[in-house]
């Protein structure tokens, strides 16, 4: 049995650090041609050095700068890969922020900021590689379906969290989009699912696992007793875009150490 993506180009957005990264290093090492995906000219030294670690280990990629939640620069990004590598078979919607605040504080612009990446932008990019799936059809030299979408979600997808009105927001959200993009484009076998990740060691949560005290606090949390890694996300989208998850659709699969069981009920709630 292998699990291959050979043949295949897969877009992962915010691929520049943290799980896109690792999920770009995995699909890369099984064989997809990867498009690491960064925002902001800032970013793009990081996104060399992913994609020139993908490249040492005989893996193939480019980088591409879009921020994902801007319409125009979301089309040009889809036209431009599939002018230069032929098509997209893989979309990872990854790229994700927080703008934390206490509800009764948060600003408009806090609440916008977040939504139009996490939401808008997984809309966006959804979009335009369902329309490249359809114009480009099944082939099964390629998969045996039409084109696999893997939305990032996180446990805030049903897990409730005070002062992250925005972030949750967005992550349920995901939820439904994930539902109804598997329920329209199943006829034509475009597989659409989430990754639900519980505490994954990137810098988005550096104040969760910096020091040993916050280290120690998330823990409790977590019955397998570890932090997660990028790579535990990357082996699990390896799996999803493989033909090996062929059933696999509309679904949300959470990957986070038991932490959605609730750990504090574990004494008797
Ligand atoms: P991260 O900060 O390392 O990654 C986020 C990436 O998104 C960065 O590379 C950033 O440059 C990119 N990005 C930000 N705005 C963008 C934009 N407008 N357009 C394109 N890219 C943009 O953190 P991460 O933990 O790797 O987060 C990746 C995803 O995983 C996010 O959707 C996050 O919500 C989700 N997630 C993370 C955890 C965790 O514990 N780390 C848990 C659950 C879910």
């Amino acid at each position: 049995m292998e699990v291959s993506l050979k043949n295949q180009i897969a877009v992962i957005t915010g691929a520049s650090s943290g799980i896109g990264a690792g999920i770009a290093k995995s699909m890369a090492e099984a064989g997809a041609t990867v498009v690491v995906n960064y925002p902001f000219d800032g970013a793009l030294d990081q996104a060399n050095s992913v994609l020139q670690e993908i490249t040492q280990k005989g893996g193939k990629g480019i980088v591409y700068q879009c921020d994902v939640s801007k319409e125009d620069e979301v089309i040009k990004m889809f036209h431009e890969v599939v002018e230069q590598l032929g098509t997209v078979d893989i979309l990872v919607n990854n790229a994700g922020i927080q703008k934390d605040a206490k509800f009764t504080e948060m600003t408009l612009d806090q609440w916008n900021a977040v939504i139009g990446v996490n939401l808008t932008g997984q809309f966006l990019c959804a979009r335009e590689a369902i329309k490249e799936f359809l114009r480009r059809g099944i082939d099964l030299s390629r998969s045996a379906a039409c084109g696999k979408i893997i939305h990032i979600s996180s446990v805030h997808e049903i897990i409730p969290w005070a002062g992250h009105a925005n972030y949750a927001s967005s992550k349920g959200a995901i939820r439904m989009l994930m539902q109804t993009l598997a329920q329209e484009y199943g006829g034509d076998k475009i597989r659409v699912n989430s990754i639900c990740p519980g505490a994954i060691q990137t810098p988005i949560n550096t104040n969760a696992w910096s020091n040993t005290e916050a280290m120690n606090s998330l823990l409790t949390l977590i019955p397998y007793n570890r932090i997660g890694q990028p790579q535990d996300i990357g082996n699990l989208a390896v799996f999803l875009a493989s033909d090996l998850a062929d059933y696999i659709t509309g679904t949300s699969i959470f990957i986070d150490g038991a932490m959605t069981t609730f750990e504090s009920f574990s004494t008797g709630g």
